[in-house]
């Protein structure tokens, strides 16, 4: 996985910040412990003068050396166990004014076996999750919130089945996706009318997914294409960051499908993204208006094969929410 310099810079301020808060918790417990039983101050500065004095006998190693460190490992223990007890006396446990780390495996430094460990893998995903932060703007997106008596529970003029029916099963899939989302849980196609709830359930997943830790981004059709553009026309690095992010990110979701300006680049980006992401295993929701007849007419074959071959379909029906609200 390629980094996004500027946002592992952020993920490590917040990483840096953690340490300073355990650092500051720490002397917090010591004040207080120190003032309660002021002999562990005592332990603990004997204990640090034990320390030097093992080194310089180590370095030493004069005739009595080894008989002076066994000493000084008597008396260490001795001062251990009574550490002990005077913590056990205030209801602690013996480590409790130990260093306090968030991440045992990397103890807060952020490297585990050569390689990003996963604490800071996660706060880097918190970074690019951001991003959602554009399509989550009300900030109360949830499934619950998902309004069913908004669609007709009568079957519009030709149709079997009413939009309400539709929009419970297309609900109950989107949940069942977000749910149970892992890397490669397949992509989605939210096909339908303007003001029918696309985008408000593609953030409902967004959120749910973000929190549990993978890595969501999501853009415009005609945003997309811009970033695209960017990267290749004028060497942005702002824009190369942000195309790579669109085609790494765990989940990608691709709004108003159809919006953007129909040119050949538009076509080359969108069929870029697409590809590479089904190539690479990763998830994509992407939301159009357009049928796949109009869908064929505009794009290749290429694009539409993939998208009808690979992605699950949620077909949104119904009037405009937005009109019936009003
Ligand atoms: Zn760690």
């Amino acid at each position: 996985m390629s980094y996004d310099g500027k946002l592992l810079a952020r993920a490590r301020d917040e990483l840096d910040r953690i340490r300073e808060k355990n650092a500051a918790e720490r002397t917090r417990r010591m004040t207080e412990a120190y003032a309660l039983r002021p002999e562990l101050r005592l332990c603990d500065d004997r204990m640090r003068e034990q320390m030097t004095e093992l080194v310089r006998l180590t370095l030493s190693g004069g005739e009595d050396a080894a008989a002076k460190i066994e000493a000084l490992r008597e008396e260490n223990l001795a001062l251990q166990r009574r550490r002990g007890e005077l913590l056990a006396q205030l209801g602690h446990t013996s480590d409790w004014l130990d260093e306090i780390v968030s991440c045992e495996k990397c103890r807060d430094s952020g490297i585990y076996r050569g390689g990003v460990c996963d604490c800071l893998q996660r706060l880097y995903n918190a970074e690019l999750t951001r991003d959602v932060g554009v399509l989550l703007k009300n900030g109360d997106e949830s499934f619950e919130k998902f309004n069913l008596t908004l669609y007709d529970d009568r079957p519009l003029p030709g149709g079997s089945v009413s939009p309400r029916e539709t929009m419970k099963k297309v609900l109950s899939s989107a949940k069942d996706f977000a749910d149970s989302f892992s890397v490669g849980a397949g992509s989605l196609l939210f096909q339908g009318g303007t003001g029918l709830g696309k985008t408000f359930l593609s953030a409902c997943i967004a959120r749910e997914v973000a929190e549990k830790g993978f890595s969501v981004c999501y853009d415009t059709a005609a945003s997309v294409v811009g970033s695209f553009e960017a990267q290749k026309f004028s060497r942005d690095e702002s824009a190369d960051a942000r195309v790579k992010r669109m085609l790494s990110c765990d989940l990608m979701i691709l709004d108003d499908l159809g919006t953007e300006m129909p040119t050949p680049m538009a076509e080359s980006a969108l069929y870029t993204l697409i590809n590479t992401r089904l190539v690479e295993g990763r998830s994509t929701i992407i939301s159009t208006n357009l049928s796949f007849g109009e869908m064929e007419k505009r794009y290749s074959g290429q694009v539409c094969s993939r998208i009808r071959g690979e992605y699950r379909l949620l077909p949104f029906i119904g009037r405009d929410i937005r009109q019936i609200k009003r």
